[in-house]
């Protein structure tokens, strides 16, 4: 199969910088693949990310990600992290991932250790499913278990209980995942201290090798976000956020769970989330399939939102693009901050750009426990994290 891309400019700056490259020999680390599925079976009234109730378009979808990813194989040459993201990647039968894995086994270099994660949602997960998934070489889950409260996952409207959760962790130690991520939310309604630490130490119990601890939020053109904007649902204030948040943290702790990113715990280093962490580390990253995003150093564009308008813009052999920007030098030193700051890795010392004034911010970050300093770079505790977002901002 060959595409030829229609899509000017951008296409081809991109091909020319990295042709480039190439002649110099430069060598580049490995980068990471996403590949969004867009497929749920019901909407989250709080979910933001782009996902439709139709599974009848996975053929065409499946279809169009090999030809979007024909595209780029020049651009981008060798891969160490895949991550199939949602919507409900769960949901797909297995020759499906298996398709696609063997295509960009054939136009790129994946290496043989590769990170490969596959989200999944509990009530989806068959032991042949499990099996199938791990047949491919998908070496990792993240499951969304949200909460280990029935009550907490009616208000969610998730489609599984906390007993189908349990249940789903078993089938993917039965299957030999050696490498499993939950997902848990706290700041739901209803919600209190007591009945998030049970949830916590329920997920404890399990021994996952990684954690993502998410605050619920009202994002706009959300159910929950109109509901909190019209007065129907109360979210937790600021204290009662902050102390969930803190709470998570010192709980986690406790249990050997390395505070890693903000909403991020790992028992180790080693099982650190490996493609999220080039997202911080603003390494480069391939995204495909509708809304996926990509970032080259210095370059960002992603697809087209809906996948009716990705299915048309491949089906007449355009790239899907959505939208790009180029960071200018400052915007790219604000994202490094940003990110820098959301991450145990912290900020370089270089990179806060110090003057006399901002050598004042920075002690009195140090003296209140926001920051500490490790030779020569700048590392959020806990209490850092709370205002990660603001950090950045006494430095520009
Ligand atoms: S939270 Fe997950 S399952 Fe729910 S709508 Fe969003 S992507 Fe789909």
């Amino acid at each position: 199969m060959d595409v030829h891309p229609k899509s000017g400019g951008l296409f081809k700056k991109m091909k020319d910088e990295s042709r480039v490259e190439e002649e110099r020999g430069v060598v580049r680390a490995a980068d990471g693949l996403y590949v969004h599925v867009p497929f749920c079976l019901s909407r989250c009234p709080y979910c933001h990310f782009y996902s439709t109730v139709d599974p009848a378009f996975i053929p065409d979808w499946a279809a169009a990600v090999e030809r979007e990813a024909v595209f780029y194989r020049s651009l981008f040459t060798r891969f160490d992290t895949i991550y199939f993201g949602g919507g409900t990647p769960s949901l797909l039968p297995t020759n499906i991932p298996g398709r696609l894995l063997e295509v960009f086994r054939r136009l790129f270099s994946i290496d043989s250790a590769a990170e490969i994660t596959l989200e999944a949602n509990p009530g989806d997960l068959t032991p042949e499913s499990l099996q199938g998934f791990k047949g491919l070489g998908i070496n990792r889950i993240s499951l969304g278990v949200q909460s280990l409260d029935d009550r907490d996952l009616r208000f969610l409207k998730r489609r599984h209980t906390a007993a189908q959760a349990l249940e789903a962790v078993e089938g993917i130690r039965g299957a030999g995942f050696k490498n499993l991520s939950l997902d848990l939310i706290y700041g739901i309604p209803g919600q209190t201290a007591e009945t998030w630490q049970e949830t916590l130490e329920k997920a404890a119990r399990l021994q996952p090798e990684h954690l993502s601890c998410y605050e619920l939020t009202a994002e706009p053109g959300t159910v929950l976000g109109r509901a909190v904007r019209t007065g129907g649902v109360g979210l937790p204030g600021e204290n009662e956020r902050r102390d969930f948040f803190l709470q998570t943290s010192s709980f986690l702790a406790a249990r050997g769970y390395e505070h890693y990113e903000v909403s991020n715990f790992a028992r180790g280093t080693v099982h650190y989330a490996r493609h999220n962490q080039k997202y911080w580390d603003h390494r480069r990253y391939l995204g495909l399939g509708p809304s996926a995003h990509s970032f080259d150093g210095r370059r960002r564009w992603w697809n087209a939102r809906t996948l009716k308008s990705y299915l048309e813009r491949l089906g007449q052999g355009r790239l899907p693009a959505g939208g790009e920007e180029t960071l200018t030098p400052e915007q790219r030193r604000l994202e490094v901050l940003l990110l820098g700051f959301r991450t145990r890795s912290g900020v370089a010392l270089k990179d806060l750009s110090l003057n006399r004034e901002r050598e004042k911010v920075l002690t009195a970050l140090e003296e209140n426990g926001k920051i500490i300093r490790q030779q020569d770079r700048m590392i959020p505790t806990p209490a850092g994290f709370l205002v990660a977002d603001r950090l950045p901002l006494f430095f520009c």
